[in-house]
């Protein structure tokens, strides 16, 4: 058993779920011991357990297809919801466990998160930011989150959490899903309207995710109080980030302030590397490193459902984790427990944790050996509810 936080390992672990929680969590023979005689047993001699996983950077609304904003476009809210639902299902058959959903339409994402929540559709435990706040004619304005200036983004923030939303997201600068939009390169918001948004957003309990691609919008967020960075590529017009010297003391300065980093790593990057080779992508695994090494608390997130990213690649994206250089330990914790921490949901779940949420996964092989044991669990537990990923395959109850 890894419970989520590095170096923890138990082995010939087990865990008692009650109620929707995990009630006890130890060497088998203690949990059995300490457990009503009869309890119903489910066992995996050679398999891993471990908490759900979480990917804190997804969009519901978007297909992973070839061009998912205009898919979007022609789809009504009827049929969305449903392919959304379809999509939680998936997310659940590889053992998410938790998403944020940072890029909505129609607040759906929320009737979604409350419909899992009520055990009435399989899915993953949902935050949801509803609309990305963006100026007018920005990045992804089109789901219908615009806004100018300080007022009109504080009375956004308002509307939004009286709405019901989870986190906020603000579009610092601009992004390539928006061609019409500005560029990634691109400030849309300076530092008082994102001031704003986090101080607005902290009256409601809520945090703030900003949309960064660049040095000066990483600037903008971090003196703001954004509390994760998503992206955070310090990508330059000229394309790829200046290099880890460049920007030494910034990455300090977001390790100090304990900003969570989201590199948006995920399964297309494996056709990146076909298409352009290996050495394209080395300056932007680079960056990963050294941030990982500066002590930057980076998180696992997808970016699910933009351009050729399917929503069931999550693991592909902590192996390109592994791939820049990140030890395989470190790359879970990002998965489970500091992605947990970075959503305010540490009381909750990514620990295996006495009376957290039972949310867990058991998988065949060691993931600290190789991640990409985690592609296929062979069960999901979500807030307690079991979930059999592997078409025909039953649980061995005893
Ligand atoms: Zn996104």
């Amino acid at each position: 058993m890894l419970t989520g936080v590095p170096g923890e390992v138990i082995p010939d672990g087990a865990v008692l779920v009650r109620d929707g929680l995990i009630e006890d969590v130890g060497p088998a023979a203690d949990v059995i011991g300490r457990a009503a005689a009869g309890t119903p047993r489910v066992s995996f001699p050679e398999a891993r357990i471990l908490p759900g996983l979480i990917d804190v950077h997804v969009h519901l609304v978007f297909d992973g297809g070839e061009d998912p904003v205009a898919t979007l476009a022609a789809t009504g809210d009827p049929a969305l919801v449903l392919d959304m639902a379809a999509r939680a299902r998936r997310l659940l058959d590889v053992g998410v466990t938790t998403v944020r959903d940072l890029g909505d339409r129609n607040g759906l994402a929320a009737r979604l998160r409350d419909a899992v929540a009520a055990g009435t559709v399989p899915g993953p435990r949902i935050l949801t930011a509803g609309a990305p706040i963006t100026v007018t004619g920005g990045h992804c304005s089109f789901l219908g989150g615009q806004a100018d200036g300080v007022e009109q983004v504080r009375a956004l923030v308002r509307r939004q959490a009286e709405d019901g939303v989870d986190v906020i997201k603000v579009m610092v600068t601009g992004g390539h899903l928006t061609p019409e939009g500005p560029s990634s390169w691109e400030l849309q918001y300076g530092t008082e309207e994102v001031a704003a948004a986090v101080e607005e957003a902290r009256r409601f309990g809520l945090r703030v995710a900003a949309h960064v691609h660049t040095r000066e919008g990483v600037e903008v967020a971090v003196a703001a109080g954004a509390h994760t960075l998503e992206h955070c590529t310090f990508l330059t017009e000229a394309g790829p980030p200046a290099g880890p010297d460049a920007d030494e003391k910034l990455i300090r300065t977001i390790a100090e302030k304990g900003v969570y980093v989201c590199p948006t790593f995920h399964g297309g990057m494996g056709a990146l590397e076909t298409r352009f080779g290996a050495d394209v992508l080395r300056p932007w695994l680079e960056i990963r490193r050294d941030q990982h090494e500066q002590g930057v608390r980076l998180i696992a997130g997808t970016d699910a459902g933009v351009t050729g990213v399917g929503v069931e690649q999550y693991a592909e994206g902590l192996r390109w984790l592994g791939r820049a250089g990140l030890p395989a330990d470190a790359v879970i914790a990002m998965a489970t427990s500091v992605a947990a921490d970075a959503l305010d949901l540490g009381g909750r779940t990514g620990r295996l944790r006495p009376g957290l949420d039972a949310d867990l996964i058991v998988v065949d092989g060691d993931p600290r050996a190789d991640l990409s044991v985690l592609r296929h669990p062979r069960l999901v537990v979500a807030r307690g509810r079991f979930h059999v990923p592997r078409a025909g395959e039953s649980l061995p109850w005893e």
